[in-house]
């Protein structure tokens, strides 16, 4: 059966509108990527009863909740209590993260007080998500059917805790490997690309085929589940070249990072090197070419010549 995902953030932060869901972003880009169907973001206050309300609608309609902040150790930090309480888990002390908050606190030299131990405390038999990046420590369980995964809010903590122990868990889950490979376009709409694929994308099981719109191009990412890596890629790599071959040149790379980085390589390959003389991009093009790590071996440099004067000065236009 395919995962349903639904990420519920806890945050009167993010009611307020004082910070963006960043963390459901990242998640709902990662979860994605490994085949998982996220159907529903939901945000809640540090409010206990309405979070309980919030999670007793997500565990009747997913398989899998991800939940983001109120991990710390304020007493609006209410995520653990709340998710424990309603699949009927105590909350006990695990002595490896005790452990791990007074070494924390011994090298920041911070007075650690009650409440940063209660960061220590977890839903009775969880897996704890050990948090390298910060003090409290996430944790995943499997109640009644369904997976709750809990991580802390700050993104630089959810974003490696997601990564590091979150994807491993989530693999564990499924049976075989989900493997992915994405086709970057350039030179068609999202909508010209996808209408071209509708009846094919409609008929396809395994692998699947997902259009995304980006800024000034396209992806298409094609996706299979088997039960090894290679039987994974051997559905997938006909499928790449299909798609490849009925977009031609459109098709700038598959699994690249972007258009300025192919363009570089190319460079490279053939022994050339690139300036930009710019206008109205107001260097635009090349900020895209140094983001490229190594782009000095190509990339000589660039005038933004914005009036006539430097136009005909500097770059001596007629
Ligand atoms: P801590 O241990 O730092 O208290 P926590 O898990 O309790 O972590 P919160 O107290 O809910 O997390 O949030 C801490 C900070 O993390 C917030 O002030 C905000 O800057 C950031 N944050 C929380 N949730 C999100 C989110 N969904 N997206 C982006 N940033 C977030």
């Amino acid at each position: 059966m395919a995962h349903t995902v639904e990420i519920l953030s806890v945050g009167t932060e993010l009611l307020l509108g004082n910070i963006a869901n960043t963390d459901a972003q990242m998640l709902s880009q990662g979860l994605s990527a490994l085949g998982l169907n996220v159907y529903w973001h939901t945000v809640v206050g540090d409010n206990p009863q309405r979070a309980k309300e919030a999670v007793e609608l997500a565990r009747k309609r997913a398989d899998i909740i991800i939940t983001t902040g109120g991990l710390g150790p304020t007493c609006d930090d209410l995520t653990k209590n709340v998710l424990a309480e309603a699949f009927g888990k105590k909350l006990v002390y695990d002595e490896e993260s005790l452990e791990r908050i007074k070494a924390y606190g011994k090298a920041t030299g911070r007075p650690l007080t009650e409440n940063n131990f209660q960061q220590a405390l977890v839903p009775e038999g969880c897996t704890v998500l050990t948090n390298d990046w910060g003090s409290a420590p996430g944790c995943a369980f499997e109640a009644d059917g369904v997976h709750v995964i809990m991580l802390p809010g700050p993104p630089s903590e959810c974003t490696p805790m997601f990564r590091y122990r979150v994807v491993p868990y989530l693999q564990a889950l499924s049976e075989g490997v989900i493997a992915s490979h994405t086709l970057k376009l350039f030179g068609i709409g999202e909508s010209a690309m996808e209408a071209q694929l509708r009846d094919q994308m409609n008929a396809m099981a395994n692998p699947t085929l997902a259009p995304y719109a980006k800024e000034g191009e396209c992806e298409l990412r094609v996706t299979a589940k088997a039960p090894t890596m290679e039987e994974a890629q051997a559905l997938l790599l006909p499928k790449v070249e299909e798609l490849k071959a009925h977009f031609g040149p459109l098709v700038y790379g598959v699994d690249v990072p972007s258009l300025e980085f192919v363009v570089e390589n190319l460079l490279r390959e053939k022994g050339l090197t690139i300036g930009t003389a710019e206008s109205c991009t107001g260097g635009l093009m090349a900020k895209r070419f140094t983001d490229v790590s190594g782009a000095s071996q190509v990339f000589k440099g660039g005038i933004v010549s914005y009036t006539n004067e430097v136009k005909h000065h500097v770059l001596g236009v007629p």
